[in-house]
């Protein structure tokens, strides 16, 4: 952990108007969750295509089966972890407005975290695309899949956004919000490769921001646009980053 890089970032959070938090799996990897891609990443098990919508309408029950393993069994029974409470730690000290994560494990939530923009929607939510009715994982018997509709039997979709489906438009709006009005953007493990996603830290770059990298390796930010790297596991760093703001 390089000594000098932290004290810089916990100076520009300090002196900070407004701090916006950019997230993406990486985050996740310590409370369990693999990230989609690299060593150990989920699409070295599972097919991609499952989590497209195409397939989805096309064969619900095959890509409900994936679905389930990967996001219900397996994300089901992951906690927050030190960086998630540490995020959450700097909102209630009005160091940190908002985050946006990419994720969909909900932890930034359980974490405690408020002011939360989901860029890719959340996995605890079931979605009826014909009547709007939503259902949470436990209303639900998973395993007479897929999960329909308790008013019109239609199968049920996970909240989240699928390969071929646009961003949600107000977590869209939000997070350019954000993005223009940072002083400070934080990127916690995320490889800029996820599109439209990878664009909004560049928007908050091109607005002035500073740009603070968490990462243990480089991504398509580190040498473009991030300021300062900070080299390592979000929960170390981050647990460093609260003990010097104190
Ligand atoms: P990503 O852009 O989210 O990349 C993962 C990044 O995390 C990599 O840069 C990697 O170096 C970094 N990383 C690994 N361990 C880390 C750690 N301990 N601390 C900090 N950073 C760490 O790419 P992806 O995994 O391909 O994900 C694609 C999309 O799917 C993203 O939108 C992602 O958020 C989503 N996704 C979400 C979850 C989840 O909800 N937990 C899990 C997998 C993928």
């Amino acid at each position: 952990m390089d000594d000098v890089l932290l004290d810089k970032a916990v100076k520009a959070i300090n002196a900070s108007a407004h701090t916006t938090a950019f997230t993406g799996a990486g985050i996740s990897v310590e409370s369990g969750i693999p990230p989609f891609r690299g060593p150990g990443g989920l699409w070295n098990k599972y097919n991609p295509e499952t989590l497209d919508i195409d397939f989805f309408n096309e064969y619900p029950l095959e890509s409900w089966k994936v679905i389930k393993e990967i996001f219900y069994d397996f994300f089901s029974s992951a906690k927050p972890n030190m960086a998630h409470h540490a995020l959450a730690h700097l909102e209630e000290k009005a160091l940190l407005s908002a985050i946006i994560t990419q994720n969909i494990d909900n932890l930034h939530q359980a974490a405690g975290s408020k002011k939360v923009i989901e860029y890719h929607g959340n996995s605890q939510k079931l979605i009826c695309p014909h009547c709007n009715n939503k259902f949470k994982p436990d209303e639900l018997n998973l395993n007479d899949l897929p999960p329909r509709c308790q008013a019109d039997n239609s199968v049920l979709k996970p909240d989240f956004v699928f390969f071929g489906e646009p961003i949600p438009g107000m977590a869209h709006i939000l997070s350019k919000e954000e993005s223009q009005s940072a002083e400070v953007f934080l990127l916690i493990g995320t490889t800029g490769e996820v599109m439209p996603a990878a664009m909004v830290p560049r928007l908050a770059k091109d607005r002035g921001a500073s740009i603070i990298e968490i990462n243990p390796k480089e991504s398509l930010y580190t040498k473009d646009i991030t300021d300062i790297f900070l080299q390592g596991k979000a929960t170390e760093i981050m647990e460093e980053i609260v003990t010097r703001i104190g």
